[in-house]
C-alpha cells in the first residue's frame, strides 16, 4: 500500500556513539508522581506474547522485547521508576541488557518514555522514534503543539542524549529483528506505531505495537479541527495495518491481561486478526465523544474554553 523505505540503521555506527559511557549521565532515576502512577507501575511478571516477542512492562504500561540471537529491540520504557522493573523482567527471561541494541518509543510522554534514559544507560542501546518525538526526548519536555502541554509542569521525561529519528516505513534492525515505523500522530504530534513479524513453529504473524489513540489534553485545548482530522486519519491507519496481534501502549485498551490469562500452549489468545480494527473502533468512539463535549457551550462560571 505504501512504499516502504528501508533504512538500515547501521549498528556499528550506533554502538560507537551510544555505549553506556556515552549515554547521558543523569543521576539516579527520579520517581515521577501522578495520580495513576502507582497503579500503572505495579510489577508484572514478564510473559511471552508470541514467538520472540515478550511483554516486559509493568502491569499497566507496556514494554515489549523482540529478541534474536544477535541483538534485541525494546519498545518503550514506561515511567522513570519502571526502568528497574523492565530491566529485571528482561533479565529474568534470561536476556542480557547489553544485547538490547535499540529502544523504540511510541510517544514522548512521561509514562512511555520516562524510563528510556535509564534503560539506555544500562544497555548502551540507541533510541529511535519519529523526528518530532526524538526532539522531545532530547529536550525532556513536551512542546506547545502537544495536546497535553502545560506550561506549569516540571520537565517530565529524563532527557535522552542519543536519539535517532526514523520516518514512515523505515525499518530498525537488530540481529534478525526488523521493526517498521508507522507515523501515527494525534495523541501527540510525533506518535509512532511499530510492526514486525514473529514466528513460532514455522507460523509467522504480524505484530503491531499500536500507539495511544486517545484525545487527552489539558483543559483549554480543543481537538475539533485539524487535530481531530489528524487523529482520525491515524486511527484509520492503525485499523488498516497488517495485524495478527496488537498490543497497545496502555495494555488494557487491547485486553492484554485477559489474553495473557487465557492463553494456553495450544490456544494463543493474543492472536486476533480483528485486534487492530477493534482498538481503532474504540478510539473512533472515544474521539466522537470527546468532540461532542467540545461542542457543548462552556458552563457558566467555568473558565472559558
Ligand atoms: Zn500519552
Amino acid at each position: 500500500m505504501q512504499a516502504t523505505n528501508k533504512l538500515m540503521l547501521a549498528m556499528a555506527a550506533a554502538l560507537a556513539v551510544s555505549g553506556p559511557a556515552a549515554a547521558h549521565k543523569d543521576s539516579p532515576t527520579p520517581e515521577f508522581k501522578c495520580s495513576s502512577c502507582k497503579e500503572w507501575n505495579h510489577p508484572q511478571k514478564p510473559f511471552k506474547i508470541y514467538g520472540n516477542t515478550w511483554y516486559v512492562g509493568t502491569r499497566e504500561l507496556s514494554a515489549l522485547l523482540v529478541t534474536s540471537p544477535k541483538g534485541h529491540i525494546l519498545l518503550d520504557g514506561a515511567l522513570p521508576q519502571s526502568a528497574a522493573i523492565i530491566e529485571k523482567n528482561i533479565k529474568s527471561l534470561g536476556f542480557k541488557m547489553k544485547d538490547v541494541k535499540f529502544i523504540l518509543n511510541s510517544h514522548a510522554h512521561f509514562d512511555h518514555a520516562g524510563g528510556i534514559a535509564a534503560l539506555q544507560k544500562s544497555s548502551g542501546a540507541m533510541v529511535a522514534t519519529s523526528a518530532h518525538g526524538a526532539q522531545v526526548l532530547r529536550d525532556g519536555v513536551i512542546g506547545k503543539d502537544d495536546p497535553q502541554y502545560d506550561p506549569a509542569q516540571d520537565p517530565r521525561i529524563p532527557k535522552i542524549a542519543m536519539v535517532t529519528a526514523v520516518g514512515e516505513g523505515e525499518v530498525v534492525n537488530a540481529g534478525t529483528v526488523a521493526v517498521t515505523a508507522h507515523m501515527t500522530p494525534g495523541h501527540t504530534p510525533g506518535g509512532t506505531s511499530w510492526s514486525w513479524t514473529s514466528c513460532e513453529k514455522g507460523r509467522c504473524l504480524d505484530i503491531v505495537y499500536a500507539d495511544s489513540l486517545t484525545a487527552v489534553s489539558t483543559d483549554n485545548f480543543k481537538f475539533t479541527g485539524a487535530y481531530a482530522d489528524t487523529l482520525r486519519a491515524t486511527i484509520a491507519k492503525v485499523a488498516a495495518l497488517k495485524c495478527d496481534i496488537v498490543v497497545s501502549t496502555h495494555p488494557g485498551f487491547t485486553g492484554i491481561a485477559d489474553k495473557a490469562a487465557s492463553t494456553t500452549a495450544s490456544n494463543n489468545t493474543f492472536i486476533d486478526p480483528n485486534g487492530c480494527r477493534e482498538y481503532a473502533a474504540g478510539a473512533d468512539r472515544r474521539l466522537d465523544a470527546r468532540l461532542a463535549t467540545e461542542q457543548q457551550p462552556a458552563a457558566a462560571g467555568l473558565p472559558g474554553g
